[in-house]
């Protein structure tokens, strides 16, 4: 099972002028395998969505690369890059504003297949609207109606079913649900699975907290003002998050099952979220770690593979600092 997508090392920054620069994702290393689904999780303002987005192509980067199936998808020739939007979609978080509110339904899925003129009968085209509209879940009836007719729920359908219209390999799926009621989320998630045994789909599920991630995850990565701190299988990042970022992200979720007594320690970061566009140099996260070294301020942990399958970003695991790290964990 060999990667369909590889991310190395990707940055990307925006120039705000006079010499600012916005660190939008500063490092992020993963790769996904075909079939997959990648959860990414970060609070608002970690780069989350503009790493989907500099993924996706939709930003040129600043350093580091993409590669999907071996291709470097920022190197494509014009004419490579519009035959590969075929493969690779994207889902939206508002499905308010991401569809057209004066295009019916049949035209907002139609779009991309006429762009990439997909059929030359529209016959044939009306009857892959319909079908995609009964792939998420809405039919025929709905194709002529305006998306204010819609609620969120089925919106989302809508925008999935036109993520769809090109029969993509690949799909960012950035806060699907989190404009949604709560009664509805699972029901999208759901959905989601669902098309993506049909259709071997793979995902990078991008979203704000790791409850939303956990059922559609097979492995999760974790990311704080910019960086990529955690990555690994989703029942290992929840019995053993290695990152104390982590750590609190899980420590802040309730245990879903009422006869388990919840004993943990919950654990309150302190101070506020640092500026993207004046980063803490050495660690991202020193300035709210609870177990923040000497090591800490000088030195930027690197990313690397602690146990088998286990990706972290911390001094704490740092093979070389062993002993240093064994010190400052049993003094906390
Ligand atoms: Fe905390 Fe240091 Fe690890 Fe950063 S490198 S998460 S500051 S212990
Ligand atoms: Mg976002």
């Amino acid at each position: 099972n060999e990667a369909l997508l590889e991310v190395k090392k990707l940055k990307k920054h925006f120039s705000l002028g006079k010499g600012t620069v916005l660190k939008a994702v500063d490092d992020v290393t993963f790769h996904i395998k075909k079939g997959e689904t990648l959860g990414i999780v970060g609070e608002s303002g970690c780069g989350k969505s503009t790493a989907g987005r500099t993924i996706i192509g939709l930003y040129d980067r600043t350093e580091g690369d993409v590669f999907y199936e071996g291709k470097n998808i920022h190197e494509l020739t014009g004419k490579e890059r519009f035959a590969f939007q075929r493969k690779m979609q994207m889902i939206f978080q508002d499905p308010y504003a991401s569809l057209n509110p004066r295009s019916t339904v049949r035209e907002i899925i139609s779009e991309p297949m006429e762009v990439h003129r997909l059929y030359a009968n529209k016959k044939e085209q009306l009857k892959r609207v319909y079908q995609l509209l009964e792939d998420v879940g809405l039919n025929r009836d709905h194709a002529n109606r305006y998306p204010h007719e819609f609620s969120g729920g089925q919106r989302q359908r809508i925008g999935i079913a036109r993520a769809l219209a090109l029969d993509p390999a690949f799909i960012i799926a950035d806060e699907p649900i989190s404009a949604l009621d709560v009664s509805v989320q699972a029901q999208v998630v759901n959905l989601l699975i669902g098309l993506q045994k049909k259709k071997g789909l793979t995902f990078l599920f991008i979203a704000h907290d790791l409850s939303m991630v956990k059922h559609i995850s097979d492995r999760i990565g974790v990311m704080y003002l910019g960086n990529l701190v955690e990555l690994t299988a989703s029942a290992a990042l929840y019995k053993n998050p290695l990152h104390p970022y982590t750590q609190a992200l899980l420590s802040a979720i309730p245990i879903p099952d009422p006869d388990i007594e919840d004993n943990r320690e919950r654990i309150i970061l302190k101070g506020e979220l640092p500026s993207p566009i004046n980063p803490p140099s050495g660690c991202v996260f020193k300035t709210r770690c609870p177990l923040v070294m000497d090591v800490c301020s000088t030195i930027k942990p690197e990313w690397q593979e602690v146990e088998t399958n286990h990706f972290v970003a911390c001094h704490l695991y740092n093979k070389s600092r062993a002993s240093h790290s064994h010190h400052s964990k049993t003094m906390v």
